[in-house]
């Protein structure tokens, strides 16, 4: 396990298993659907430059960000495929989204008319999404105004519709009626403005649940997240697809006492040391570093392949386990753990594996945010 100089913590990527779920995702879809990878909050944490180029070399056709930020630092990086902002922008924004061909979302006309306007200054053509709104309650058109809509903007030169879509709220809900009603209303919206003669572009709204339950709604593109990473999206999709999980984060012990019986252990001392043998070794990995705060206490680790216990508040920056190594009380006899042994706060050790979705049920969230939390400061090793 490589570790960066700086910190004995890390965010370890495993690149071939981002590679795996990609085609594993590429070979649900016809040929010809298209896929478009989505690396919003730096690929759930994942490093979306890192990521993008290895979706790309297994299957994905385009990429999905959330600001401009994200979508300029991977044009920086030199990333040319399509990238498309998973909303509308701040109208200030226009002359970087045509300077830099990112594609915004669209759903008002102020917006599409002043980034019209700049792209024809530019003598270019400004390629967007049209988002509608059919039932999230959140951006887009709505789905009974798409035509009125697309006649208030069409006749600008400097505008081109690349795509039309829209995004649900219960696709990993099997047989849920909000989605059919959703597709519905879409796929009503999209036939409207073709009678009407205007080009939707490419059409899209299937998420990772809804790529993976309903085939008959990749339509020309699907917009996978979540499962590229190695998550699963819900219990009903985990039958249909086996995933790999991307991400693993590791650390270094960087320091381990045999504190006296009673002794207590960080800010508050919930926690205090019940009998003797114990090791208390401490990790440099703290809330600030996405392991949640709320996880003190009820999270285990893996050191050696077995499973101690998380003790006392987790801190900002460190946070401390415990080890029992008294061989006659310990539910399992383990090796003393030494300064600089390799601890697993998420991913596999051994037999022994702790995963998103455990640490996310603790805390009461989803797998999405655990990720997105740990990417945040953690350095990330590629492997
Ligand atoms: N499309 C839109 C508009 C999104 O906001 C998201 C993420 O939330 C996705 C697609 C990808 O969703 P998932 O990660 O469930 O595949």
């Amino acid at each position: 396990h490589r570790c960066p100089d700086t910190r004995w913590s890390w965010v370890e990527i495993n690149k071939g298993a981002l590679r795996r779920n990609t085609r594993a995702f590429k070979s649900l879809l016809e040929p010809g659907v298209r896929m478009m990878a989505v690396v919003k909050a730096d690929a759930y944490g994942h490093g979306a430059v890192e990521c993008a180029k290895v979706m790309h070399a297994a299957g994905a056709d385009q990429f999905a960000v959330a600001t401009v930020a994200e979508g300029l630092a991977l044009r920086e990086a030199g990333i040319e495929w399509p990238i498309l902002i998973l909303s509308e922008p701040p109208m200030e924004c226009v002359q970087t989204l045509v300077e830099h061909d990112i594609m915004p979302s669209v759903y008002t006309q102020e917006f599409a008319l002043a980034y019209g306007e700049c792209a024809a200054a530019f003598g270019k053509v400004g390629k967007y999404h049209l988002a509608l709104e059919t039932g999230m309650t959140r951006i887009g058109v709505d789905w009974r105004h798409a035509v009125e809509f697309r006649r208030g903007i069409d006749f600008h030169r400097g505008l081109a519709c690349a795509g039309t879509f829209t995004h649900f709220a219960t696709a990993d809900v099997p047989g849920d009626w909000t989605f059919a009603l959703q597709y519905r209303r879409f796929t009503e919206a999209v036939s409207a403005m073709r009678e009407a003669s205007i080009d939707c572009g490419l059409v899209h709204c299937d998420n990772t649940p809804a790529t993976i339950l309903y085939p008959e709604t990749h339509l020309d593109m699907c917009r996978v997240g979540v499962g590229l990473y190695g998550m699963q999206p819900a219990e009903s999709t985990r039958p249909r697809i086996s995933l790999e999980p991307v991400m693993s984060v590791r650390a270094r012990v960087t320091r381990v006492v045999y504190p006296a019986v009673g002794t207590g252990v960080s800010y508050g001392q919930t926690y205090s040391v019940g009998r003797q043998n114990t090791q208390i070794a401490t990790i440099p990995v703290g809330y600030a570093d996405g392991l949640s705060r709320s996880l003190s206490d009820k999270m285990d680790v893996l050191v050696h392949g077995t499973r101690c216990k998380q003790v006392g508040h987790i801190c900002m920056d460190q946070c401390m386990f415990a080890v029992n190594v008294d061989p006659r009380r310990a539910v399992r006899p383990m090796d003393e753990v030494s300064y600089g042994d390799l601890v697993t706060v998420m991913g596999a050790d051994g037999e022994e594996r702790i995963t998103a979705e455990e640490l996310a049920d603790i805390r009461e969230t989803i797998n999405y945010e655990v990720t997105c939390n740990f990417g945040a400061r953690l350095e990330k090793v590629y492997v």
